[in-house]
């Protein structure tokens, strides 16, 4: 074990978790080159819901007010029957001051160019349509050859590339696979209802629940989770009607954003809900974070929380600490509260899908709130 703190670190992925670490280790001073695998920035999915938790490390990042500007802030979340009768509000936490409010949702396009901005700007070096040939661990850092024929030394390499991460399968094997859960879900942007005012959640009695998510004052996203036994795969031309089909016990507001806005297929996205819990994040100068090691399903709207959180927390022990001892560091905040949302999740998808089974529904989101409230 060397007492040498890290000064140089290679990101591998330039989605939530990895442009977040870009931003929090430039904070710390540290030197950062990321590598993304796309050639051009494409951002996939509709919008982001940001708790508690998270609108308190976008303040610490100095990014919040940016993400408020292009979204769409509350301090509950309505829960509704599938009739849309409300049955309760569960009032959220305001972290990170009275100044922020408990929760914000914006477009996933927004936060990935507020993200990206901020660490451009303060001195990150990335690079797209490249990524790692093959890396070698040496007792004090790790030396990188990249696609591009590049030959570098880092301190640390952090591997922040996704579900399917290349990286965990190049350090730990590839016999780690997401696995499917049962379940899907659908989205599709609108013009926002002005009844919709916080994430509005619908209880279905059929495998699933509806919502609504404002992400601006003129937009929201509807959303629903539905059993999808087998894992279908859907033609891209009927994804509206397949979402219409599935919405079809839904009332009130869902039926109406239903009849009026799910029109266009194009407009509809339907992702299966793969997950994966890695027991091990690390191995010598190579660390994993975000949904390369703890990909969850989106049931409490945490997993790129938990990817954000990451960043920080590596970021705070590379500053503190030698590599070695911030590795071990970090894995203590990061494993049990990551893992709890992992389970979580899947337990409420679970309920979704076997409703004979005795659920509790609302404690889960009250339970993660109680969790994710405490410091990381
Ligand atoms: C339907 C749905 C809704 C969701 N809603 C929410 C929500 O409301 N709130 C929330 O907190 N979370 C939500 N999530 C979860 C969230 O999207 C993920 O947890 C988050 O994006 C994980 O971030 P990441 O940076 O770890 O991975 P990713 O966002 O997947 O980023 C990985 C990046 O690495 C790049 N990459 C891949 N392979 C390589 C390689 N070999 N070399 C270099 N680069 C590579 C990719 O191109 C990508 O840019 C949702 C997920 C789903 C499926």
């Amino acid at each position: 074990m060397t007492n040498i703190k890290a000064k140089k670190v290679l990101i591998v992925g330039g989605g939530i978790g990895g442009l977040t670490a870009a931003i929090a280790l430039r904070q710390v001073g540290i030197d950062v080159d990321l590598v993304e695998l796309k050639a051009e920035w494409s951002v996939y999915g509709v919008g982001i819901i940001q708790q508690g938790n998270v609108v308190r490390e976008m303040a610490r990042l100095g990014i919040a007010d940016q993400c408020l500007s292009h979204g769409y802030s509350f301090d509950k979340v309505r829960i509704c029957n599938a009739q849309g009768n409300e049955l309760t509000i569960i009032p959220g936490k305001r972290l990170a001051g009275d100044a922020f409010p408990a929760n914000m949702a914006l477009p996933r396009i927004d936060l990935h160019n507020i993200l990206l901005e901020k660490a451009t700007r303060l001195g990150a070096h990335i690079e797209l349509g490249v990524t790692v040939e093959s890396f070698e661990q040496k007792p004090d850092g790790v030396s990188v050859c990249l696609t591009t024929g590049r030959i570098s030394e880092y301190d640390l390499l952090i591997g922040a590339d996704g579900i399917y991460s290349k990286i965990r399968a190049m350090l730990l094997g590839d016999q780690f696979k997401p696995v499917f859960t049962g379940q899907g879900g659908w989205r599709c942007n609108m013009p926002r209802f002005p009844e919709i005012d916080c994430l509005t959640v619908y209880r279905g009695e059929r495998g699933g629940q509806a919502g609504f998510c404002p992400l601006k004052d003129n937009l929201m996203y509807m959303l629903q989770t539905t059993a999808e036994p087998g894992n279908p795969w859907f033609d891209a031309n009927e994804l509206h009607t397949l979402f219409k089909q599935r919405l079809a016990e839904f009332e009130g507001p869902i039926a109406r954003a239903r009849d009026e806005f799910v029109t266009d297929p194009a407009q509809v996205i339907y992702k299966p809900f793969e997950t994966i819990f890695m027991e091990q994040w690390h191995a010598g100068r190579v660390l994993l974070i975000g949904d390369a090691v703890h990909a969850t399903t989106p049931h409490l709207g945490q997993g790129a929380g938990m990817a954000i959180e990451d960043a920080v927390v590596i970021a705070e022990e590379l500053q503190a600490y030698p590599v070695e001892k911030a590795l071990e560091r970090f894995m203590v905040r990061r494993f049990e509260r990551c893992k709890f949302i992992v389970e979580t999740s899947l337990q409420i998808g679970t309920w979704e899908m076997d409703r004979s089974l005795p659920a509790d529904f609302d404690g889960a989101v009250r339970r993660m709130l109680e969790v994710t409230a405490q410091p990381i």
